[in-house]
């Protein structure tokens, strides 16, 4: 690793001077860390964050507000989380190892960076993402693990965050703070796909940080579910997984939310299944419509194919789970 010069920031001021310096922030410091070993990331300037008060959880009228600096493992547990919006915590329960959990940050979670092995392994293997130009190795290589939605010809890596796809669903905004100061966008407004720039991953500037996520409260939200498919159930990134959250007029969808991870270069939502399901009946052939519907648009590369079908699959379970949650 190659040193580099670190800051513990005592206020938000100091924070975004640091950032404007040239500082990169660090809270859990569980992916930024670890890149750095690798030489992937190679920060001449870090600033610990860890200090500003961004740690509580609070129940608003409206919406569950999470400080960025607010630990996995404690939203996960926390009694609010879970009985407003159950996918959330299932979200975080299912991302990682209980170590990283207690580490790892809100904030740095949506942000992490791609699993995709190539981008991680450097040299001799090109990465756009990570040398931008030098093409990439996984389009005409072991893509099993590669996008189906949102890829480009410069980069198919996969998003692979959990709980940024389980907030989209709910239409989660994230506070931010710059030397602008503070601004609000919606949570499907922060990631990028690749296009032609896959370095560019999201929409923040070097000088912001994200302070806080608001997540609306929702009859659909109660009854929801994060349903992860991966090769190891006690620790693995998602094959597949669909968050889904229902609220019923009887039989009758009013309120369906579907999004996808493990399978798009972004946090995705699947909205034509959730308009295709809103204001029918639930039925086994609307919930196996809406999977169908969600990967009609999938495109898929020499290894990932059998995505579409598990997919379709996984969409159906989820939307049983969060039925019985209504
Ligand atoms: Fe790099 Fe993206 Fe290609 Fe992976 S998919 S090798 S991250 S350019």
């Amino acid at each position: 690793m190659q040193s580099f010069s670190y800051l513990r920031a005592g206020s938000s001021a100091e924070a975004v001077a640091a950032l404007a310096s040239g500082a990169r922030p660090m809270a859990g410091g569980t992916t930024l860390y670890d890149l750095m070993k690798m030489h992937v990331e190679r920060p001449e300037r870090i600033v610990d964050i860890n200090q500003l008060p961004l740690a509580d959880i609070a129940v608003e009228d409206d919406a569950l507000v999470l400080g960025a600096l607010v630990r996995m493992s404690d939203a996960a547990e926390h009694q609010a989380v879970i009985s407003n919006l159950p996918a959330l915590s299932e979200s975080l329960w299912k991302a990682a190892s209980q170590q990283l959990r207690n580490m790892a940050s809100l904030g740095g979670n949506l942000l992490q960076r791609t699993r995709c092995s190539y981008f991680r392994n450097g040299a001799p293997f090109a990465c756009n993402k990570r040398e931008p130009g030098s093409g990439c190795a996984a389009i005409g290589g072991l893509n099993r693990g590669h996008a189906l939605f949102g890829g480009s010809a410069d980069c198919i890596a996969v998003y692979p965050g959990d709980f940024a796809t389980a907030l989209i669903a709910f239409d989660a905004d994230v506070d931010i703070l710059g030397r602008d100061g503070p601004r609000r966008i919606r949570l499907a407004d922060l990631h990028r796909e690749p296009g032609d720039t896959p370095d560019s991953e999201h929409t923040l500037s070097p000088t912001e940080i994200i302070t806080a996520i608001r997540v609306p409260r929702s009859a659909a939200g109660r009854a929801s579910t994060y349903h992860k498919i991966r090769d190891r159930e006690s620790y693995a990134f998602a094959v597949v997984s669909v968050t889904a959250g229902l609220a019923m007029d009887g039989d009758v969808v009013r309120d369906a939310r579907i999004a996808l991870g493990g399978v798009a270069t972004r946090p995705w939502r699947a909205e034509a299944a959730e308009r295709a399901l809103t204001g029918r009946r639930l039925t086994p052939a609307a919930m196996r419509e809406a999977g169908e519907i969600a990967f009609a648009a999938a495109r898929t590369t020499e290894h990932n194919a059998f995505k579409r079908e598990l997919g379709a699959r996984a969409v159906v379970d989820a939307l049983q789970i969060a039925h019985a949650r209504t």
